[in-house]
């Protein structure tokens, strides 16, 4: 049992000659809640996809629950079993019902049956405020709505850890508000989350710490109340001048 869930350590990406992760010492406890923010182009999003090896980094080691995912040895995909990642543009099945959308993934993996599968895909639309969604097709669905499928989706799997990347930026403002509900939800019951979001009030309210990035490098940390009432470097308040 690791006390800490993720430890990142000098973690560098390059692309070619572009140097797009620096260096990065990133950690996070076990039921924390870290908001992570930053200037497009920072590289939140590559940090994010280097901890489930959908980007393989160039240089640094990325422990997650004691496991070092850049060890060859590491089952990548037992490993990213335990790890939810949920994107902007949702990446529903869009020729799948919702509720396929939802068992898919544990029953083909063996993790339980289409019965037990199904049943869990219930609870979880409770959970997201869709239980009359079942047997929708994605089409049908809202843009928050879909995005609340593509969180109950990711939860199917029960990951201990779950990875947001700008899940509300992609969604009309008037959804907004649903899908940061359900990720307040899950935070509250201990979830440990890593969030990439532009949305200053939920990182206030939820986040047990804010990470501020900026070119690759990882600038300023803190509680919200020092990032944000108190931020100490002039990037850090440059940037929040630009957003809230
Ligand atoms: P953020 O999420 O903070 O906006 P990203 O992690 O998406 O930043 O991108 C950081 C930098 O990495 C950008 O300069 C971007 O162009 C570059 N980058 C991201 N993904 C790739 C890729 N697959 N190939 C080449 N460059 C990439
Ligand atoms: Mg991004």
């Amino acid at each position: 049992m690791a006390e800490l869930k993720v430890n990142v350590t000098n973690l560098v990406k390059n692309y070619g000659s572009n140097h797009v992760l620096k260096g990065i010492d990133f950690k996070v406890a076990n039921n924390e809640v870290v908001v992570l923010i930053g200037p497009s182009g920072s590289g939140k999003s590559t940090l994010l996809r280097c901890l489930n090896k959908l980007e393989e980094p160039t240089s640094g080691t990325i422990v997650i629950d004691g496991q070092d995912i850049s060890d060859p040895k590491t089952d990548i995909d037992k490993a990213r079993e335990n790890i939810g990642m949920v994107f902007q543009h949702f990446n529903l099945f869009n020729n799948l019902s919702v509720s396929k959308n939802i068992t898919l993934a544990p029953v083909e993996l063996g993790k339980m049956s289409e019965e037990e599968a199904e049943k869990q895909a219930r609870n979880l639309l409770e959970t997201v405020g869709l239980e009359d969604k079942f047997d929708a097709m994605p089409a049908s669905l809202s843009g928050g709505q879909k995005q609340r499928v593509a969180i109950a989706r990711a939860l199917a799997m029960k990951p201990d850890i779950m990875l947001f990347d700008e899940p509300t930026s992609a969604l009309d403002p008037e959804m907004v508000g649903d899908v940061l509900n359900v990720m307040k939800k899950l935070a509250k019951e201990g979830m440990t989350m890593v969030v990439v979001t532009h949305e200053m009030g939920f990182a206030k309210e939820v986040a047990d710490r804010v990470v501020f990035m900026a070119d690759g490098n990882v600038v300023e940390e803190g509680t919200p109340e020092e990032v944000f009432d108190h931020p100490q470097n002039e990037r850090t308040k440059s940037f929040l001048e630009k957003v809230i």
